[in-house]
């Protein structure tokens, strides 16, 4: 059995020496200025850029709400379009709330470690019932919030049309105990305010910052921030025992979610990895080797990667760019750990046993995706 064995790396070695596949990639590489040629992901690249062409116009009614809004409460009506816009893509998900129990277009919330919902509600004289529902109620009260942690952070304050003027109250509106992820969600609504296109008395954003797929080599590199240690446990994992990915979307934002598994709360919760939809950054909070909770019984042999959004709204959540960069984290945990890049390794959260979840949900792209991850799981193996 040994000597077979040995015998076989020999006759792969010789196979190597004779093909020399990484001496053809080098010369591919050195004709087209040392990028990856890989025909698929070019493919990908084309389609993604017309996918992105696309862009939002936010409808007449809610240009009303948030201008309403602004005049009652002083906060500029496009700061409080960018931070619906990243709550929820301006959607009320019909009274659905998000994983951390908010509501409505701004993500009012209400859990025993956030009660922005009932503060709103507070400041605003607007009843819970009306701010979880109605759409103008809801952005009436978040510019209440807005309003009342700007005058909390800089006191003497006077109106500003200038967005960064209000950084402070909008690090409070995410209020992390970590102020590194209250910073990275500022620079997100910031970023968001620059995808406005002014078009008359319209306001249309620009659906995704595309990143090409042939930027650069399949480097990834997360963001370490650690998950609170209730919310996974201590592991010894790795090749042989870290068999399957687990697909998942939040139903909720990047920033909220990890917030959420920073903390200790009821129903531990955390994922490995952490993916966001307008430019697929990627943050790690459980190490491969631990086990994270994310997906009950399969635990013990996955990896769990969450992607920002919502499953009922997949064409504003579901980025190419997001697609793309987790495809190749993907293709990196199935050639690290011997994974096989296929549909019975990689799957969705609601198809594994015993779920209670319907993630990803119809609307994701599942020959997108895998035609990502083959595409970048043939670049690792180069
Ligand atoms: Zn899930």
């Amino acid at each position: 059995m040994k000597a077979r064995h040995v015998l076989g790396i020999l006759s792969l070695a010789a196979l190597f020496a004779v093909s020399a596949p990484w001496a053809s990639y080098a010369e591919e590489a050195a004709k087209n200025g040392g990028s990856p040629i890989n025909m698929e992901l070019q493919q990908l690249d084309a389609e993604a850029k017309l996918a992105n062409e696309q862009a939002y116009v936010v409808p007449d009614t809610l240009l009303a709400a948030f201008e309403e809004a602004s005049k009652q409460y002083k906060v500029p009506r496009d700061l409080l379009i960018a931070m619906g816009w990243n709550e929820s893509r301006l959607s009320n998900h019909e009274g659905l709330p998000s994983f951390e129990n908010g509501y409505g277009i701004m993500n009012l919330v209400s859990n025993p470690v956030k009660q922005t919902l009932e503060k709103a509600s507070q400041l605003s004289g607007l009843d819970v019932n009306l701010l979880k529902s109605d759409d103008k109620s809801n952005i009436m009260g978040a510019a209440a919030l807005l309003a009342e942690f700007q005058k909390t952070a800089n006191p003497g304050f006077r109106e500003s049309p200038n967005l960064s003027d209000w950084s402070n109250a909008i690090k409070m509106y995410l209020g992390s105990e970590n102020d590194e992820l209250n910073v990275s969600y500022l620079q997100q609504v910031l970023g968001t305010s620059k995808l406005f296109i002014p078009s008359g008395n319209k306001v249309t954003i620009k659906n995704e910052i595309v990143i090409s797929a042939l930027a650069g080599k399949p480097v990834v590199k997360p963001i370490w921030k650690a998950a609170h240690p209730t919310n996974y446990a201590t592991g010894n994992r790795g090749r042989g025992t870290i068999t399957h990915l687990v697909i998942h979307v939040m139903q909720g934002t990047y920033a909220g979610s990890i917030s959420w598994a920073q903390q200790k709360h009821d129903g531990p919760s955390a994922a490995h990895y952490y993916v966001r939809s307008s430019d697929g950054e990627i943050t790690q909070m459980v190490k491969d080797k631990d086990i994270a909770y994310h997906a009950r019984s399969a635990n013990s042999y996955t990896i769990g990667i969450e992607h920002e959004g919502y499953v009922s709204d997949p064409k504003k959540w579901f980025t190419s760019t997001m697609y793309n960069q987790s495809a190749k984290l993907a293709a990196l945990m199935c050639y690290t750990y011997g994974i096989p890049v296929d549909r019975s390794h990689i799957k969705g959260h609601s198809e594994y046993p015993n779920q209670t979840h319907t993630d990803p949900g119809s609307g994701w792209d599942w020959t997108t995706y895998m035609r990502y991850v083959k595409a970048w799981y043939a670049e690792y193996q180069k």
